[in-house]
C-alpha cells in the first residue's frame, strides 16, 4: 500500500487541481480554493484513521479536534459567556485528540470498514452537514467541502490498490483487492453501524444544489 507521504502528495496535487479548476469555473469565489485543497489532502489520509500509530491517525485526530473546538465556538457565540465556550472548545479538543482517538484505535482495525465507498459516504454526509450548519456554508460551497472529503477518500482507496499490484513481478499482492470495497462485508456489524450513521446524517444535509 502507499505510504503517507505519497497519499498526502497526490490528493494535495489533485486538490490544487480541482480548487483552480473550480475557481477559473467560477463554481466557488477564490476564499473556497485553500479549503478544497486542504479538505481533498485531509481525505487522502482520513481512510488510513484507523492506522495504529501513522502520521495519518495523529494528524486526522488533531484536525477533527480542532474542527469540533471551532464548531463549538461558532455555535454556543450567543448561548454561552466567552469563558464557558472556551473551556468547552478546550474540552472538546483535548477528549477528541487524546481520549477518543485511543479508543477509536483500540476498537477498530486497520484496513477494514474505513477502507471502502460506505465510509466515502459517511465522511461525505458528514462535511456537508458539518460545513452547512456548523460553520454556516451556504448549501453548494457546503457540498463542494464534503465531496472534496470524497474525491480525497477515493484517490486514497485507488492508490491503495494501484501499489498492491507488484508491476515487476507481474502479479497481484495479497493486499489487492481490500481496499476499494463497497463496504466491509466480513464485519457486518460494524457496517451496519456505519451505515446506520450515515443515513441518520442526511435528513441534516442540505438539499443537492448543483
Ligand atoms: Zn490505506
Amino acid at each position: 500500500m502507499a505510504n503517507f507521504t505519497t497519499h498526502i502528495g497526490v490528493a494535495a496535487s489533485a486538490g490544487a487541481v480541482i480548487a483552480a479548476s473550480g475557481l477559473s469555473a467560477q463554481l466557488w469565489p477564490l476564499t473556497q480554493a485553500p479549503a478544497i485543497v486542504l479538505l481533498v489532502a485531509l481525505g487522502g489520509i482520513m481512510p488510513d484513521i484507523d492506522a495504529d500509530k501513522s502520521h495519518s491517525t495523529r494528524l486526522i485526530f488533531t484536525v477533527l479536534a480542532i474542527t469540533a473546538a471551532l464548531a463549538a465556538l461558532a455555535l454556543t457565540q450567543t448561548s454561552l459567556s466567552w469563558l464557558g465556550a472556551t473551556c468547552l472548545a478546550l474540552g472538546l479538543y483535548v477528549g477528541i485528540r487524546d481520549v477518543f482517538a485511543v479508543v477509536f484505535r483500540a476498537l477498530t482495525r486497520h484496513r477494514a470498514s474505513w477502507h471502502s465507498l460506505l465510509a466515502i459516504a459517511g465522511v461525505m454526509f458528514s462535511t456537508v452537514t458539518i460545513s452547512f450548519r456548523c460553520f454556516g456554508q451556504p448549501a453548494r460551497l457546503a457540498w463542494s467541502d464534503g465531496l472534496a472529503v470524497a474525491l480525497g477518500m477515493l484517490i486514497h482507496l485507488l492508490l491503495d490498490e494501484c501499489f498492491s499490484i507488484d508491476l515487476e513481478g507481474a502479479r497481484l499482492k495479497r493486499s489487492f483487492g481490500t481496499a476499494l470495497k463497497l463496504f466491509d462485508y466480513r464485519r457486518p456489524y460494524a457496517t451496519a453501524l456505519m451505515a446506520s450513521a450515515t443515513m441518520l446524517i442526511m435528513p441534516w444535509m442540505p438539499r443537492w444544489p448543483f
